[in-house]
């Protein structure tokens, strides 16, 4: 559905929040139907070669206790993430050089064997990179815009360009891939107009997927000190997404949860239809750690998958058992 700007503003802002949560379930429920799909996430390594200021896992954290898998590691743990019943692999990282692009077509060509959807979320890569991943397999990519307020984007992420990440994400839609972005709300210094151009951004990219987070603040980033999102803006923010782009993909993002503990369960009833299980191993969750208060840290890949199955199906929701692909209704 097409908004103007000051009508998402509207929503954004002056709606009944309750009422703008049940409209963007209906039109949920009309659009991709009861079933939720989960994707097991894999956050493999948490080396960055960026310092973007909201982030724990950012260069200049010299506090991070740093890792990566092993190629034989992520391969196994992705196959261990399929027999328990995932259809879709999120493979997710800081931008690690390490995993160069023959590494990474080889793991991506290992796990499709397991027949999975495989999306990966590594960051900016060259379009020859892009390509083979393609090429490898790789059915999906993820990489949030996190704003379009450039000149805030520019002081939040240095060293990197607004347009370069858009161009990225150009490239991967033109090859093919299904194309997830999103944002995080409650940047500082970020307004609800701002947010309003997000959405409309994302509308008129034609994404298949996008994911809304609130921002927050991690202690020792620069960061630190600043107010971060709140899960209401978050849950508005994606409840008119949903209503703009009634058949994406929409993860019930975990940052939600992270702010209140049926954060999940209240995103699923206000227009989410995806939700992001972790599927990584041991110590590795605790040091992936982007935000301070994840959830989940010190659990294990068959409790979280049947934690939210539980959730899922307390709300009268089914778990999808094919690849959760975006449809593209119109
Ligand atoms: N390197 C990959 C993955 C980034 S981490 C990439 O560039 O796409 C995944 C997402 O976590 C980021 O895109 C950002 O939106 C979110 N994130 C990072 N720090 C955060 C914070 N402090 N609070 C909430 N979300 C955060």
């Amino acid at each position: 559905m097409s908004l103007k700007k000051v009508e998402i503003i509207e929503l954004l802002t002056q709606t009944n929040a309750e009422e703008l949560y049940q409209r963007a379930d209906k039109i949920r429920h009309e659009n991709v139907g009861d079933e939720v799909h989960l994707r097991g996430l894999i956050e493999f390594s948490n080396i960055c070669r960026n310092n973007c200021l909201y982030c724990g896992i950012r260069k200049g954290n010299a506090q991070v206790v740093r890792y990566h898998m092993s190629e034989e590691e992520l391969i196994e743990t992705a196959r261990k993430a399929a027999n328990i019943g995932f259809k879709t692999i999120v493979m997710q990282s800081g931008e690690d050089m390490y995993y160069t692009a023959d590494k990474m077509c080889r793991i991506i060509e290992a796990i499709k064997k397991f027949d999975v959807a495989v999306t990966l979320s590594i960051g900016e890569r060259t379009f020859e990179e892009y390509k083979s991943f393609r090429e490898a397999g790789a059915d999906r990519y993820l990489m949030r815009i996190e704003t379009t307020n450039k000149e805030l984007y520019h002081q939040l992420d240095p060293q990197m360009s607004w347009q370069h990440r858009y161009d990225c994400l150009m490239m991967i839609k033109d090859l093919g891939y299904e194309l997830g972005s999103g944002i995080m709300v409650g940047l500082p210094q970020q307004t609800i107009e701002s947010i309003a151009e997000d959405l409309l951004f994302l509308q008129k990219i034609g994404i298949d997927m996008a994911g809304i987070g609130p921002f927050i603040p991690h202690p020792n980033t620069p960061l630190a000190n600043e107010k971060g999102g709140t899960l209401e803006l978050a849950l508005r923010t994606m409840a008119v997404m949903r209503i703009m782009m009634p058949d994406i993909n929409i993860p019930a993002t975990t940052a939600m949860e992270s702010l209140h503990p049926q954060g999940r369960i209240k995103a699923l009833k206000a227009g989410a239809n995806v939700v992001m299980p972790n599927v990584t191993e041991g110590e590795y969750r605790k040091f992936y750690e982007l935000y301070p208060g994840k959830i989940c840290v010190n659990d294990t890949p068959i409790h979280c998958r049947s934690c939210i199955g539980m959730k899922i199906t307390s709300i009268g929701r089914t778990i999808g058992n094919g690849f959760g692909s975006h449809i593209k209704k119109n």
